[in-house]
């Protein structure tokens, strides 16, 4: 019967570094011990690191993953690439972010609705959305689920769009054949620092050294300035944190997927709906949505039992404020989503018997 009340957060990531305490605590004591604290040595190594666990060519450190998107975009423009007033297409339900990025560039983002059994971009949607003005698409791999498949490379090649990606969920998930590629390392991500980082991956060594300059304030050269550009780093104490993580992301990220293999084989409410199991290798679970009409009775429900959760996302961008010119679009799938997903509690730090108690109270869960 049911067990006492535990406590599970959604989220702890004192838990998560205690997991390398020892070696991350010896990683920022040898960065404050160096004197050198931005552009060095961490950072290099881990571009080189990075670039090989991602298998592209390229890593670019940069200060977060929305400046990431944002140089990733800025240099497909100022090589040529891309042009004011172009479009890129962009799943509706995505996190701010992605959007932001396209906005300030001066480019058009264009809302596509997603598949309301997988949650990540609808293939015929988005080639309902390709008009003479798009060039490019930004994939997100929403929830750490991988958005890529044939069908969107196809349509990629056809109509001779950048296949950009925003992974900040899906570290570990390849891009085989994306143009570029642009990471966060937010704290609660898979990969996450001890505060802000992000980088841009790429096989094009143009744009990685336009990228390179641009995050520089446009300079590669000593008081030369070629860009008009931004001061966007990577601090050495977080290159240095997340070089002690990067070798245990591939463990971490199957740790995850035991831990949402036994939610899919054991959570069993007709009122709660889990999205479309993937194959292992198409998802990290960087979150685990469920969806339910009555989520916010389902929220409250388990936030009496113990078990903390998040909304991934309450209010989608065309219903924010910053959007307003979108404020008619009926977008019906994203909308359903905002209104009935839950985020379930993940993390490589979290135990089996957490995990039990969290399936047990969703199986009990009565409207
Ligand atoms: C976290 C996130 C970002 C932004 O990353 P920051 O490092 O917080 O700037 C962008 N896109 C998605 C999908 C994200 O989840």
């Amino acid at each position: 019967m049911a067990e006492k009340n535990l406590n599970i957060p959604f989220l702890s990531l004192k838990d998560i570094t205690a997991l390398h305490r020892d070696e991350l605590m010896q990683a920022v004591g040898r960065v404050a011990e160096s004197g050198w604290y931005l552009q060095s040595d961490e950072n290099k190594a881990f571009q080189t690191e990075f670039a090989h666990y991602c298998n592209k060519q390229h890593c670019v450190t940069c200060a977060n993953g929305l400046d990431a998107l944002t140089l990733m975009l800025r240099a497909y423009k100022e090589r040529g690439q891309l042009h004011d007033g172009d479009e890129v297409l962009v799943p509706a339900n995505t996190y701010i972010a992605t959007i932001l990025a396209v906005s300030a560039n001066g480019l058009v983002p264009v809302l596509v609705e997603p598949e309301a059994e997988t949650l990540v971009l609808d293939a015929l949607e988005m080639e309902r959305h390709i008009s003479v003005r798009t060039r490019a698409l930004l994939l997100v791999h929403l929830y750490g689920r991988n958005a890529y498949n044939d069908r969107i490379g196809r349509l990629c090649r056809e109509h001779s769009l950048l296949l950009l990606v925003d992974a900040a969920q899906a570290h570990g998930i390849p891009n085989a054949d994306a143009d570029c590629v642009a990471y966060s390392f937010y704290p609660g991500k898979n990969l996450g620092a001890f505060g802000d980082a992000g980088a841009v991956v790429t096989d094009d060594d143009d744009v990685a050294a336009v990228v390179r300059t641009l995050a520089n304030y446009g300079s590669n050269e000593k008081y030369v300035f070629e860009y008009k550009g931004m001061n966007s780093r990577m601090d050495e104490i977080n290159a240095a944190v997340l070089r002690v993580k990067l070798p245990y992301l591939d463990e971490e990220n199957d740790r995850r997927r035991t831990i949402a293999a036994s939610y899919y084989d054991n959570i069993h409410n007709s009122l709660i709906s889990l999205p479309r199991r993937l194959a292992d290798a198409d998802c990290v679970y960087h979150l685990f949505p469920i969806l339910c009409r009555e989520r916010d009775v389902l929220q409250a429900y388990l936030k009496d039992k113990g078990i903390g959760t998040l909304i991934h996302y309450p209010i989608p961008p065309h219903r924010q404020q910053a959007y307003a010119e979108w404020s008619d679009l009926s977008l019906p799938v994203t909308e359903m989503i905002a209104e009935c997903e839950l985020s379930l509690p993940l993390s490589p730090a979290l135990g089996d018997r957490e995990v039990r108690y969290v399936t047990d109270a969703l199986n009990e869960f009565r409207a």
